[in-house]
């Protein structure tokens, strides 16, 4: 396989935010795990009037953390790159202590599109916030603008079926949410994650030249386009090889899980099963993997 070299080096300084660029202050939520790595990062943008960036899971002390951070200041704006649980539950209690709009893509699912099969008994989807509802509706291309600062917004699906991103002109950056991460590869679980959405989004990326991502989780990203061609080599290469385990006589997930992800941490192969998964509908898609029922993790799975 393909190494990526990641980045887990991070300190992150729970209940401080942390002024990481003269426009944005960064404040890490206390819920780390296998998938939030050190926990979700918030980000507070401008001085004064802020956006406040991915408020995080519904979590007292972070919002407590978030309010002491903007003391004296104004939150004008609450901002979603996507509805995960560690991401957007929070916007409903800093709303309500603020009175800011909130602005996402939509609700969770919102940007699904119509899938070549059915997702039978996938159950990743239990990472939704099925609550956020966004008072404005955010597309590509969209501007946000506040006192002193200027977002643009940039649809970005595939780890998140309304994952947006947004660019931050002034200092060259873009908050990119889960879509591309310092520490770690993104899980790209169905139905509502979806491979060719993340690949068309990768691209996205390397039309622009941002010199700084700002992720949902970890330390920033400095030059992050050779790191972004190189996840999508890498993703190419995964697939590669789970086709060849199918063409080997691998039937289900799992068999392929195991033999492809045999040097990854067990605790992380149901994950791995969902990138899998993934991977089997883009090759479905591409007409290269064929099966008889929905797209589940027991089904079979054959090459044309
Ligand atoms: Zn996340």
């Amino acid at each position: 396989m393909a190494k990526i070299s990641f980045d887990r080096d991070f300190e992150p300084a729970y209940g401080k935010a942390v002024q990481v660029s003269p426009l944005v202050r960064r404040l890490t939520c206390n819920n780390p795990s296998a998938f939030t790595f050190t926990g979700t990062g918030s980000y507070i943008v401008g001085t004064g009037n802020v956006a406040v960036i991915d408020p995080g899971p519904d979590d007292d002390q972070h919002l407590e953390a978030i309010l002491a951070a903007v003391d004296g200041e104004t939150v004008s704006h609450i901002i979603i790159t996507h509805t995960h649980r560690d991401h957007s539950p929070l916007a409903a209690r800093l709303q309500a202590l603020t009175g800011a709009k909130t602005y996402g893509y939509g609700p969770h699912g919102a940007g699904r599109r119509a899938r070549a099969i059915a997702a039978g008994d996938v159950q990743l989807d239990a990472s939704g916030d099925m609550k956020f509802d966004p008072d404005v509706n955010v597309r590509n291309g969209d501007v946000i603008e506040g006192t002193g600062w200027r977002l643009e917004a940039l649809f970005t699906p595939g780890h998140c079926s309304n994952h947006l991103a947004f660019g931050l002109p002034e200092e060259n950056a873009l908050f990119c949410g889960d879509h591309v991460m310092a520490w770690s590869t993104s899980v790209i679980a169905p139905p509502d994650g979806n491979m060719a959405d993340y690949f068309a989004s990768l691209d996205r990326l390397m039309q622009r030249s941002d010199e700084t991502y700002w992720p949902g989780h970890g330390p920033a990203k400095q030059d992050p386009l050779p790191f972004v061609r190189a996840f999508k080599t890498h993703r190419r290469m995964r697939e590669e090889a789970i086709f060849k385990r199918l063409k080997l006589g691998d039937r289900t997930i799992m068999e392929v899980v195991r033999a492809v992800y045999a040097d990854v941490d067990q605790r992380l192969h149901p994950a791995a099963a969902m990138s899998t998964l993934a991977h089997v509908e883009h090759l479905i898609e591409q007409e290269r993997v064929a099966t008889d029922g929905d797209l589940t993790l027991s089904a079979e799975y054959r090459v044309k």
